[in-house]
């Protein structure tokens, strides 16, 4: 049987718009659609019948029993009523184990913060990124998460929670138990982290697992690692038929300490087989040496991708006799800084495109906080303010990017337009004429 992959699957939906071929109904039969993000490519849509989707719905019901939650549980879930599954399936599962499902979207982070506490949520449901949001909003309104009623965070939409730097800083801050979601929309909820810390276990009652070798597409022996395939084996309106996850895990088939008879996955996810094209311009590993910098020290920078995340290693030669601890730590913090905040900007432009307000805003404040001179983001929180229609924030934020970058042409026609949508004829004049100013500037330079 051949594979299938993610591409296979966008390309089919771009060939047979809107949804592609691989349907085992008539469209009439489908009553549920749902989208990935796109984050890494073309949006894919998944649409399932009623049967198809008690299927992904019972998947989570499984991995939140197997992980330890139960209708004594209150589940809040942090997502907006978008096309994201994970919250529907999340939302909707934890209503089938019997617990309280609480739906936590278009609300201002405050809010959700104050609710979350008030109805003494046991569980939070929500992107690692905005678990460590939710974090610095309580820091700021001087309130203790420790105090919370939240034991176990489940997180999905977006990798992070098996890094062990987020995952220790949402434990510590919510004293609570950090989960990451195995699961993807075309496959479906395929399994859960152990409950002993021994990696990832497959949920193997309704999939099957193929570890294939990376260099030779043959199946790998216990305890090596390989590309991850699998088949799911109830979303009969749309089946994922040996499909290349692109993930590398080791697999074992020992039991467990923690009593899963399931065959696991020990430290989850090791890595990416990445075939996207956009990243085939970069190496998995990398080494660039300048034997003769600016100032004839030596500074070699090596990249290399280490559990799926990339790693920058920084040799810097210092002059004899400087303080090479201080140096050490000035640039990594300026580079942390800097790449941080480039990269929190891009994913925010991409959660903005894809009209996702709220990780939007989560990453461009991130982006911020990083660098408080960074004008392009003040000004993509300006626009979220638009969309949300709250004009007078929409005015501040513009403000703020002009303020930092008194040329920035799109942050004054923006701040133009919305003084006058306010009423505020003699600002909005002021702005627009100071565009126009620059607008006839680069005109002429021309
Ligand atoms: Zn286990």
């Amino acid at each position: 049987m051949p594979f299938t992959t993610k591409q296979e699957l966008v390309e089919d939906q771009a060939d047979n718009p809107p949804y592609g071929t691989n349907l085992t109904f008539e469209h009439d039969a489908y009553t549920r659609i749902h989208a990935t993000s796109g984050t890494t490519g073309r949006r894919l849509t998944c649409l399932d019948t009623n049967e198809s989707w008690a299927w992904f719905t019972f998947c989570w019901q499984e991995i939140y029993r197997a992980i330890g939650i139960n209708r004594e549980d209150r589940i809040f879930t942090a997502f907006g009523f978008g096309p994201f599954v994970g919250f529907w399936a999340g939302y909707e599962a934890a209503q089938q184990i019997g617990a309280l499902a609480i739906p936590g979207g278009a609300q201002s982070s405050e809010q959700r913060l104050y609710w979350l506490m008030e109805a003494r949520a046991t569980v939070l449901l929500s992107t690692p990124t905005y678990a460590l949001r939710l974090i610095e909003i309580a820091r700021e309104n001087n309130i203790d998460l420790r105090t919370s009623a939240i034991r176990n965070t489940i997180h999905a939409g977006e990798p992070g929670a098996n890094v062990a730097s987020i995952r220790a800083q949402i434990e510590s801050a919510w004293s609570a138990r950090c989960w990451d979601h195995a699961g993807m929309s075309e496959v479906g909820a395929w399994g859960y982290q152990c409950r002993d810390d021994q990696g990832l276990h497959l949920l193997e009652s309704e999939f099957i697992a193929e570890v294939l070798s990376v260099d030779t597409g043959e199946p790998v022996g216990e305890g090596e690692t390989g590309e991850l395939i699998l088949t799911n084996l109830g979303r009969l309106a749309m089946p994922a038929l040996r499909y290349r996850t692109g993930d590398v895990v080791q697999w074992v088939s020992t039991p467990c300490t923690c009593g899963s008879p399931s065959i696991r996955f020990p430290g989850g996810i090791l890595g990416r087989v990445d075939p996207s094209p956009r990243r085939q311009h970069l190496p998995e590993r990398g080494r660039v040496d300048h034997p003769r910098s600016a100032r004839g020290r030596r500074v070699s920078v090596e990249i290399s991708k280490e559990r799926g995340m990339w790693e920058l290693h920084l040799d810097l030669e210092v002059a004899p006799g400087a303080d090479s601890e201080a140096i050490r730590a000035g640039v990594a913090e300026a580079l942390g800084n800097q790449l941080g905040m480039r990269a929190y900007h891009v994913v925010g432009l991409i959660a903005l495109r894809n009209n996702e307000l709220e990780r939007a805003e989560g990453y461009f404040r991130q982006a911020i906080d990083r660098d408080p001179t960074f004008s392009e983001a003040y000004f993509n929180l300006g626009k979220i303010a638009l969309q949300r229609d709250e004009l007078e924030r929409a005015v501040e934020l513009f403000d703020k990017a002009v303020e930092l970058a008194p040329d920035y042409k799109e942050a004054l026609y923006r701040l133009g337009f919305t003084h006058r949508f306010l009423g505020n004829e003699a600002a909005a004049a002021a702005a627009l004429a100071r565009f126009e100013a620059l607008s006839r500037q680069e005109a002429s330079s021309r």
